[in-house]
């Protein structure tokens, strides 16, 4: 439950990453503008706040997408809806590489704090509230905006930035599938909470965001069911894969590329049984990435 490129503008591409903005923005724009227009003198400035929040969310999900290329991970599309942004990022299959991937989202935004915090100073010190009035609401809106969504994103109720990093944190005492059941556990009360809150608070936009963030966490719990089953399988001790150094399962994980039978790559020399068919790469089904069996070989140094 995550917006896709079907049905998004194609903004424009940036270092490699194309932005999408998804037809439902125009939508809540509209309200989210309405809303705000009568804080100010002149309606331009509703407009202005409202593509400031999103320029902030931008850059948010730009600092995603950057740091995990940075590590090794592909990231090369954003899509920016009602809900915020979405950064569709891979990092490899590593908790320091997770982390870093997930804590540059906020970071911007706390970069962002001494920058807003010095327009703030320059408008007290220049009097803009008298002089510049729409200016001063304007400033002041925006600061509140980064400083919501950096306090918000830093919550540790997975999938939120605070959660992740909470699950990248606990996967170096855990492990992969552990850490994601935790994190997810702690996400699902988190997420029920924040339930609560919108019916108590009578909130919809707090309601639509929070059945968000509850599928999108039942997702990852469903996913960390199924890495905790990879775990418990037997392993073939003799490879390690070159990219998470994971021994693979013993048993026929793989479809054959050629007969489309399950079959044990490991045990033919990447051969299927069933068709003789060679595979040139065998994927790790711990993360994904496929290498030629030579590369599973630790006796074998790559070449
Ligand atoms: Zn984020
Ligand atoms: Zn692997
Ligand atoms: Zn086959």
């Amino acid at each position: 439950m995550t917006p896709s490129r079907q049905g998004s503008i194609h903004l424009f591409r940036l270092w490699g990453i194309s932005v999408y903005l998804h037809w439902s923005w125009f939508f809540v724009a509209y309200y989210a503008i309405s809303a705000r227009v009568p804080k100010y003198g002149s309606p331009v400035w509703g407009v202005l706040e409202y593509l400031a929040l999103f320029l902030i969310v931008l850059m948010h999900e730009f600092g995603h997408s950057l740091a995990c290329r940075r590590v090794g991970g592909q990231a090369d599309q954003i899509v920016l809806w009602p809900l915020g942004g979405v950064a569709y990022v891979n990092a490899p299959p590593r908790p320091g590489a997770t982390l870093w991937s997930i804590a540059a989202g906020p970071l911007v935004n706390v970069a962002l704090l001494p920058v807003l915090l010095g327009l703030l100073y320059v408008d007290h010190l220049a009097g803009w509230q008298e002089s510049l009035p729409d200016l001063h609401v304007f400033l002041w809106a925006v600061s509140f905006i980064n400083g919501l969504l950096l306090g918000f994103n830093l919550l540790p109720v997975y999938p939120l930035d605070g959660g992740q990093i909470l699950r990248s944190l606990l996967w170096y005492a855990l492990g992969k599938g552990r850490s994601l059941m935790v994190a997810t556990g702690i996400g699902f009360a988190g997420g029920l909470g924040f339930v609560a809150l919108a019916v108590w608070g009578r909130e919809l936009w707090m309601g639509i965001l929070s059945l968000f963030l509850l599928v999108n966490c039942w997702r990852s719990f469903q996913e960390a069911r199924a890495l905790r089953r990879l775990e418990h399988l037997p392993r073939r001790r003799e490879y390690a894969c070159p990219v998470c150094e994971t021994s693979p399962p013993i048993g026929p994980f793989w479809l054959c590329q050629h007969c489309g039978q399950p079959c044990d790559l490991f045990a033919h020399g990447a051969v299927c049984p069933q068709c003789q068919g060679h595979h040139e790469a065998v994927a790790c089904p711990d993360c994904g990435r496929a290498k030629p069996l030579l590369a599973w070989d630790p006796a074998i140094p790559e070449g």
